[in-house]
């Protein structure tokens, strides 16, 4: 991912500190190689607190009851006139303002909506949500119904009668005329015996299948056939190797692989969403919000969740997060600044501090076995990903610390730390132990990050387009991938990242379902070579000296990989009258016969080893692609893109077998991969 410089809240200050540090304190400063006592240096001096560390205007962020009623009072109104999405809108809106005292009406007023809507799944989450919350007594006949309505939408019938049968019980304690309170106790008897005719007349008719709807319902997860059982994020086709030195660990290829076969899954170690995508995505798992469901806190109001499960599973991370998010969005901190604080909150202090020996130790580097293998959701594997601490200049450690003292002095200002380990946030304060120890992992992960990183990505179809012609992919957020970031780079990769969709050609193509990454092959992979994704330049469309010096720039590493070895020109200028045959002798030889597209000779001999083939056949299959190719182009536009996947990768096989990369064609196939992939993961219609 992009690296970044400080943004303006930042810049005077950094550059007045800089100026501060005489030479002879730069030079203590940098002897040290430890990150905490990097920090605790800055943290010593006076013009660090300069610069504040809570910037939300006032209130701005905070629940609000008044205006929360308010805006229930217009979403009632709507609801009066049967506008019913504007409603549901309003209410929504409310419900993030809403302290939970109010919470249980306005999700009461929402669940009513929902079913209006016939969205009974999002009406029952809230009617139940709303009795959590702590429902009037005089009310509850009024949710109570609505939830068995909700059930009877879903067809859910033995637990509609149950919630009917509530209903009437708490028809009891309602404050109602008894005219009225006859008059609704009658209507849900109806509805029981209706339900019991129901019932028995489907115990006599054979039940029809009912047709699946497709709607906002979640992507399907692809799964992996076998797990390697070393790295179980990977498929047994993938080995972890490490070679130490330059190369490191890098994946290879333990069986021949082909191309469209899923080769990693992986979720995040952590994630962090971009903040203005905040109030449409889940801020846990990524997805399309359609129902807003609120934080837990009292406090925030600028988070929202996809469901009540994403909201649990987030609920501990959020205690820490919920009074720094605001600082991390107004102070415009790059998505890697929340990547490095998240990789932190969402473990308690204890556990981490508990691991400060250890990782002095192992530097992160755990023994993986069977019984033991390398675990995603780990600190001490993160930790152990690459820093480039060697190569690094001293400004960039005295930037980085600065920017992770910053983030520090923030992230005391939450719950996060024991009060036992808590200092005032002056200078003069001497810093803890554990602030030390904290505000040096946060230098760490700052460092890991610029290098391991991936950006998440979704795809924005315009509203009533059925092809992706007009599809750009978003980048909505970041997230830290431990097993896919062991994978090496290459111009020419096995398996594809998410960039423009115009100048996309690699080897392994990756989407997102949510939050969690999905590695397929792009090409075939022989069995014992490196499989490699991308970081970015791409062979096809950019010159070698061009990708080798973006490379450098930003991953400090110079490419040695196919295409950079072997010089290849880029797309338009691969001659398209010549074709590159493989020797029939295959790997042993390796050598490549170039051959004119108008040639009559079809017996030809191998230059280094003599052998002679005959290119007949490999010529027909090639005439073969082009008629495919055709189809799968005119399937694609149709928006059929299972049926032109497979078309598409058919034609890969079929150059695979004859020709050696670069291919022209193998490209623009792999392009149209791509594009088949893209509706796989996240989909969004703007
Ligand atoms: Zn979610
Ligand atoms: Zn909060
Ligand atoms: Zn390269
Ligand atoms: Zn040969």
């Amino acid at each position: 991912m992009d690296d970044d410089e400080v943004s303006d809240y930042f810049r005077s200050n950094f550059l007045a500190l800089q100026k501060t540090v005489t030479p002879h304190d730069m030079k203590r400063f940098l002897s040290s190689n430890n990150n905490a006592e990097r920090i605790g240096f800055l943290l010593g001096y006076p013009l660090m607190y300069d610069l504040p560390v809570q910037i939300a205007e006032d209130g701005e962020t905070l629940k609000n009851g008044r205006k929360a009623l308010q805006l229930k009072d217009i979403g009632n109104r709507y609801f009066g006139r049967g506008e019913f999405l504007k409603a549901l809108e309003t209410y929504s809106n409310a419900v993030l303002l809403a302290p939970r005292k109010d919470l249980g009406v306005i999700l009461a007023n929402r669940s009513a909506t929902l079913y209006h809507l016939e969205k009974y799944n999002y009406g029952l989450t809230d009617a139940e949500e709303a009795l959590r919350m702590g429902y009037p007594q005089e009310l509850l006949y009024k949710i109570q119904e609505r939830r068995a309505r909700c059930l009877l939408g879903l067809k859910r019938h033995d637990e509609a009668v149950l919630a009917f049968r509530s209903a009437l019980q708490a028809l009891d304690t309602a404050k109602l005329t008894v005219d009225k309170k006859q008059k609704l106790e009658a209507d849900i008897r109806v509805m029981l015996a209706v339900i019991d005719k129901g019932n028995q007349l489907a115990q006599k008719t054979p039940r029809i299948p009912q047709q699946g709807k497709i709607s906002e319902s979640p992507k399907r997860m692809p799964k992996i056939d076998e797990c390697n059982r070393l790295y179980p994020s990977c498929s047994k086709a993938i080995e972890i190797r490490d070679e130490g030195g330059s190369i490191g660990r890098h994946a290879v290829a333990t069986k021949d692989i082909e191309p469209g076969e899923i080769l990693a899954i992986e979720g995040p170690y952590c994630a962090a969403l971009l903040p203005e995508y905040r109030l449409t995505n889940c801020y846990y798992c990524f997805t399309k919000i359609f129902v807003p469901i609120p934080t837990l806190c009292e406090t925030c109001n600028y988070v929202a969740y996809c469901s009540i499960s994403c909201r649990n599973k987030d609920s501990k991370t959020h205690e820490n997060e919920c009074m720094i998010l605001p600082s991390l969005w107004i102070s415009k901190t790059s998505v890697n600044c929340f990547l490095a604080l998240k990789a932190i909150v969402q473990r308690p202090f204890d556990e981490l501090f508990r691991l400060k020996g250890k990782l002095e130790i192992s530097k992160g580097r755990v023994q993986i076995s069977e019984q033991q293998p390398y675990r995603t959701d780990d600190f001490e594997t993160i930790y152990g990903l690459v820093t480039h601490e060697d190569k690094r200049t001293s400004e960039d450690i005295f930037h980085r610390t600065y920017i992770a003292t910053w983030l520090l002095r923030l992230l005391k200002t939450s719950r996060y730390f024991p009060e036992s380990m808590k200092t005032p946030d002056t200078a003069k304060a001497k810093p803890s132990d554990g602030e030390l120890y904290i505000g040096g992992l946060i230098l760490h992960n700052l460092m890991i990050i610029q290098f391991n990183a991936h950006e998440i990505s979704e795809l924005a179809i315009p509203k009533g387009n059925n092809t992706l012609a007009k599809a750009k992919n978003k980048f909505i957020g970041g997230g830290l991938y431990p097993t896919i970031s062991l994978f090496n780079h290459s111009c020419s990769p096995g398996v594809i990242s998410n960039y423009e969709i115009a100048n996309n050609h690699h080897w392994v193509y990756r989407y997102f379902i949510g939050t969690t990454m999905v590695v397929r092959a792009i090409r075939s992979i022989p069995s014992g070579e490196e499989v490699s994704e991308n970081y970015g330049p791409i062979f096809a469309t950019s010159p070698e000296a061009e990708r080798k010096r973006k490379l450098r720039l930003q991953y400090w590493f110079d490419c040695n990989c196919e295409a950079c070895t072997a010089h290849w020109p880029i797309l338009e200028e691969i001659d398209p009258t010549i074709l590159r045959f493989k020797c029939e002798s295959g790997r042993e030889c390796g050598n490549v016969l170039p051959i004119r597209t108008d040639t009559n000779e079809f017996m030809i001999r191998c230059s280094k080893c003599g052998k002679n083939m005959n290119i007949f056949k490999g010529l027909k299959a090639l005439q073969d692609t082009d008629v495919i190719f055709k189809t799968a182009s005119r399937k694609l536009e149709e928006g059929k893109h299972q049926e032109a996947l497979k078309f598409y990768l058919e034609i890969l096989k079929l150059l695979d077998e004859n020709l050696a990369l670069p291919i022209r064609d193998y490209h623009l196939c792999q392009q149209g991969v791509r594009l088949c992939m893209l509706p796989f993961g996240n989909v969004s219609y703007i």
